[in-house]
Order: C-alpha cells, then structure tokens, then sequence
C-alpha cells in the first residue's frame, strides 16, 4: 500500500483542528484542513479523498447538513463525526444520516487513530459510487451505465460517458472544466491532449440523453449544460439520488 491517504478535516475550532491534523500527519496521512462546514464539503468532494472528519456544530454549514450533502453524492465516503456534543440523539442521528463512526471530544490520538484505522480498514477500496439521476421520465444508472426512458427504451453509456456524468454529479452547482474532465475521468495530467475529444463525448452524451424522438437540442442542454469559457455543468434540474436513500420512518 504505497499510497498516501487523505483525510478532510473539518473543525471550526482552530486548537483542535491544528491538533487532529497533527496526530494524522504524524500517523501518515495527508490532511486537508477546513474551518466552516461549505468548504468542508467542497473539499471532501474532490475525488482522491479517503476519509472525512466531520464536526457537528460550524459555520456556513453544520455537520448534519454537510453529511447529508456528502451522501447525495459520495454515498460510500467514509465519514466519522467529531463532536463534544455526546448526546445520544446526535450520535443516533450522525449514524443515521450514514457516519460510519463517531468520537466524542475530547478525545486521544490514539483513540482517533484506532477509529480512522478502523473506518478505513472496513472500506478498503473505495468503491464507485453508485449514483441514479433522472429528469423528467428519463433515468441514468451510472452504475450500470444505462439511461433509461419513460417508454422502456435503454440506451448503453460508454465508460467516459458515465464517467463524464458521474464526475458532474460529484460537483453538482459548479462548472467542471475540459481539463478537470480530461484528468478525472481519462487519468491526464498534462496539457498535451486535445481538449475536444471532451467535446465529442459530451456531444455523444447529449445525442443519448436526448433520444430518439426528442429533436431539439434543449432536453439535453438541460442534462448537460455548456458554461461559456469554463467547461460543462450538471443541469440545475437533474435530480440526483443514491441507491441507499435513508428511509424516513426507521425510529
Ligand atoms: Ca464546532
């Protein structure tokens, strides 16, 4: 296992945020800091991050909210909440909402090291997760990679075509660029590859998500939408879903 892992830290409270990047930078990991409850869930978003410390209580944007976020889109991303609040109902709720852990503060670095061990140790390799997202009565299982529509009709996607989707979804709200395209889903890090080949593919992606019958380009405009000089976006309309939705009526 050559490979580093990263872990997000969010943690309003600076001494203690200092601290756990400390005891995990110690231990090996690489530690990406996050003071409010927004930048820590763009942050875990990012697609080589292994695990995420969560704070409940922070700005911006509390815990529950960010963990709720986080399972939209990464529903397989280990998360284990950090909280002084030890109450039963918020770890009860952490847990439900889907935190693999929790660790009631203060704690030790050994305490906190045994947890991410374990967490980390349950999911050895991260799986792709499995994202349905749909408009109108079309669906697309990016797991499977398949749209399927209203009337029966099932399209296959290619591997970048599902790639390209699942890589909007994951950054649903903002604009992905032909680079960030080109290095997520391709694997390239370096300029030399013509940028249109992205293009091709989203034209492809478009002409499947459109159908048949459905000859203007705007149904698919809707799905994959282009940002002017920025890159492509997941449409504001698409509705993601997780194939794990947390039923509302478990008490
Ligand atoms: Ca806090």
């Amino acid at each position: 296992m050559g490979r580093k892992r990263t872990v997000v830290v969010v943690e309003d409270e600076d001494a203690i945020r200092r601290g756990v990047v400390d005891i995990l930078t110690l231990a090996g990991y690489l530690v990406v800091e996050a003071a409010d409850g927004r930048t820590g869930l763009t942050e875990s978003r990012r697609a080589d991050v292994d695990l995420v410390l969560l704070d409940l209580l922070l700005p911006r944007m509390d815990g529950f909210e960010v963990l709720s976020e986080l399972r939209k889109t990464c529903p397989a991303l280990p998360v284990i909440i950090l909280s002084a609040r030890g109450s039963e109902d918020d770890r009860v709720r952490g847990l439900r909402g889907g935190a693999d852990d929790y660790v009631i503060k203060p704690f030790s670095a050994r305490e906190l090291l045994a947890r991410v061990d374990a967490v980390l140790r349950r999911s050895p390799e991260r799986p792709e997760p499995i994202v349905t997202i749909s408009l109108g009565d079309t669906v697309v299982d990016c797991g499977r990679r398949e749209i399927r529509r209203g009337g029966g009709e099932c399209v296959a996607l290619s591997e970048m075509e599902a790639g390209i989707l699942l890589r909007l979804v994951s950054h649903a709200g903002r604009s992905v660029s032909r680079e960030e395209l080109l290095s997520a889903v391709w694997g390239i890090r370096d300029g030399g590859v013509e940028t249109r080949a992205i293009d091709m593919h989203i034209t492809r992606l478009r002409q499947k998500l459109r159908g048949e019958e459905g000859g203007d380009d705007g149904s698919a405009l809707e799905w994959v939408a282009t940002v002017r000089g920025k890159g492509y976006m997941l449409g504001a309309g698409v509705k993601i879903a997780t194939d794990e939705e947390p039923s509302e009526n478990v008490t």
